[in-house]
């Protein structure tokens, strides 16, 4: 605010100058701030309507999820049930007698029962109730063990099915620390998908191998099939809790949609990942990556 005397007028003159210069400019600074401002609330409000969104599109897809679900496990217990009660009815009344078919209605119904108590396994595990199960409860295990135990819980269907399951399990690999069981687990619902998805190919490969990722090793355990494959565009979502590929849900194919999210879940408490190689028509590989060792160390 400088003050300035004029000689002329012998009187003193006040002259007020702000500080952006003169009135215009500092009227057009006001305007930019204001105009700065508006667009950050517009862009905030707009924000927020985006998050709105998106938080109401996802909830809807979970209730949808939730419904499918229902009705998905519903009609997965429902064609067990059946079976099983029909196949002992008819034991019972004696309309079977014939050894050969006896055995046959046993293994049917064994099938049939060990197809719910997958069932239920898998709900529950999926509702966080992991059979007395805790994954933070770990010890070494050697991989060619796990793999054996997951291709043993898998034999019957292997079997009966006419399949041929290669094993390649590279030579020395370090025993990893894991919660076997789940491990276990995780390795047979991607053999029993192999299987179940393989359409008229009977041949699975799971392969264990040792391989350097960034600066450490990792484990990497595959299982291939040469089956009905995987669309591009639903690669991703099948690791989703209950989602099913159209092709499969156009199908007679059962299921709960559950394994999947839950073999994901159950690499990832591991520190590990999966990941999917897949081509319609040709064929799938899953693989499991668990962390192991650092770079340079023995594997
Ligand atoms: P479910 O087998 O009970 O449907 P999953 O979570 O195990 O549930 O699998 C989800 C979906 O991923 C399956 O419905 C199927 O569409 C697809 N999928 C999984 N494994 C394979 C495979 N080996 N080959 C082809 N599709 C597969």
């Amino acid at each position: 605010m400088p003050f300035r005397s004029d000689p002329n007028a012998g009187e003193w003159q006040l002259l007020l100058v702000h500080r952006a210069g003169s009135l215009d400019r500092a009227i057009a600074v006001a305007r930019r701030r204001n105009i700065a401002i508006s667009f950050g609330v517009v862009l905030l409000v707009a924000a927020s309507i985006g998050s709105i969104v998106v938080s109401t599109r996802r909830a809807q897809r979970l209730a949808r999820q939730q419904v499918e679900f229902v009705a998905g496990v519903s009609h997965e217990l429902r064609t067990p049930l059946s079976v099983i009660r029909s196949a002992g009815e008819n034991l019972s009344d004696g309309v079977i007698a014939e050894p050969a078919q006896v055995k046959r209605y046993g293994a049917l119904i064994a099938e049939e029962g060990r197809r719910l108590s997958e069932m239920v396994e898998q709900v529950m595990a999926f509702a966080g109730f992991n059979a007395g199960r805790d994954l933070s409860e770990r010890a070494a295990a050697e991989v060619s063990v796990l793999i054996a135990n997951a291709v043993a819980d898998n034999g019957a269907l292997i079997e009966r099915n006419g399949f041929t399951l290669e094993q390649c399990i590279s030579p020395g690999l370090p025993a990893v620390v894991v919660n076997a069981a789940a491990l276990t687990q995780a390795i047979a619902n991607l053999i029993s998908n192999a299987v179940k998805y393989s359409g008229p190919s009977r041949w699975v490969r799971v392969t264990a191998e040792a391989a350097p990722a960034s600066r450490r090793h990792e484990i990497r355990i595959t299982v291939e099939d040469r089956g009905i494959g995987i669309r591009p565009d639903e690669q991703d979502r099948i690791f989703e809790p209950f989602f099913r590929s159209r092709d499969v849900l156009a199908s007679t194919m059962r299921g709960s949609g559950l394994g999947l999210s839950l073999v994901r879940r159950i690499v990832e408490a591991h520190g590990g990942t999966i990941s999917v190689k897949s081509s319609p028509g040709q064929g799938s590989a899953f693989t499991l990556h668990l962390p192991c060792g650092v770079a340079g160390e023995t594997v």
